[in-house]
């Protein structure tokens, strides 16, 4: 049957729609199961009572399940839509909301009512703030020492690029337990990965933040699978070691919509074994490498193994 130039372009356009790519096939050892539980349920419950945006939601994180029947949540300060527009992320883009001034409040409720011993803090980038958000962190810092002073923090921030450097000496000086920030991929792929970011900015980051306080722990992570050379994440570790960067993360990045940037390769659990195994011999304290290690995936039994490493390593900075 003939078709008007109309049909004809639709056809075209739905062909073109990127929601039609069909999603790529994941390997056995990706799958999880769906979310269920009723700790699952309580954990939403409390987060969206206090108003509380959780990057394990924002990024679809494949662990949702384990993490959230566990009462685990990753919190993500700064409201939910992010400056930037990285290729990998699945947190929305577009002017924030202005800064929620009760949210350092109800971060350290939560964390109370979760009965939390560590936390996970991250947040959007805020380029449009003059201080990308850094007092922000500083309040929830607070806010959780009075509220639940046992309660450990692990904060993950931003690259506060472009941003005075009292920015990031003010949250170094509230100390967080954890200091983390990803470097996610490798150098070469920045332009397309996470084109807003620079690599030795992160890596700089990192090591002004062990400079400043040498008992703080640092982390940084990398997700395989972008089209990353091995040898290419081995010069990673390296830098990171240079940097003194304490924790290192890796996991498989996953493709959360057809319009982000696609899986190059499904990278084996030997792999990242073989992975971990290298990174330990470059001196790492701690390292968590395999398909579904995300930063904050298991972050608090990960705290503790690492607080015991630094222990039997007399000289280390405590
Ligand atoms: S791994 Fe982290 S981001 Fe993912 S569900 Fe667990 S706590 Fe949330």
């Amino acid at each position: 049957m003939a078709r008007s130039p109309a049909h004809r372009y639709l056809a075209a356009m739905s062909e073109a729609d990127p929601i039609r790519v069909p999603r790529q096939r994941k390997p056995d050892w990706i799958r999880v199961k769906a979310p269920t539980s009723a700790g699952f349920a309580e954990t939403k419950r409390l987060m969206r009572s206090l108003n509380l945006a959780t990057v394990c939601e924002e990024a679809a994180c494949p662990n949702i399940g384990e993490c959230w029947t566990k009462k685990h949540a990753t919190v993500m300060i700064l409201g939910d839509t992010c400056t930037r527009a990285c290729a990998f992320c699945n947190v929305r883009t577009g002017m924030p909301r202005p800064v929620d001034p009760l949210e350092p409040e109800h971060v350290a409720t939560a964390a109370a009512e979760l009965g939390l011993s560590h936390i996970v803090v991250t947040s959007v980038d805020r380029d449009d703030l003059p201080d990308g958000g850094a007092r922000q962190f500083v309040r929830v810092i607070e806010a959780l020492r009075r509220t639940t002073p046992s309660t450990t923090i692990e904060i993950l921030t931003p690259d506060f690029r472009n941003k005075p450097e009292s920015a990031v000496e003010a949250i170094v000086a509230a100390r967080p337990d954890v200091y983390n920030h990803n470097l996610e991929t490798v150098p070469r792929l920045y332009p397309t990965i996470r084109p807003g970011a620079r690599y030795y900015a992160s890596l700089r980051l990192l090591e002004s933040v062990k400079r400043q306080d040498p008992t703080i722990f640092t982390k940084s992570g990398l997700m395989v699978g972008l089209g990353e050379e091995r040898l290419e994440v081995h010069q990673v570790m390296d830098d990171m070691r240079s940097a003194d960067v304490d924790f290192l993360t890796m996991g498989q990045y996953l493709q959360p919509t057809p319009r982000h940037a696609r899986v190059e390769e499904f990278v084996t659990p030997a792999a990242f074994s073989a992975y971990a195994a290298i990174a330990r011999a470059k001196g790492f304290l701690l390292v968590a490498a395999s398909p579904l290690t995300r930063s904050s995936y298991h972050a608090g039994d990960d705290f503790a193994k690492m607080k015991a490493a630094r222990e039997a390593k007399p000289g280390i900075g405590r």
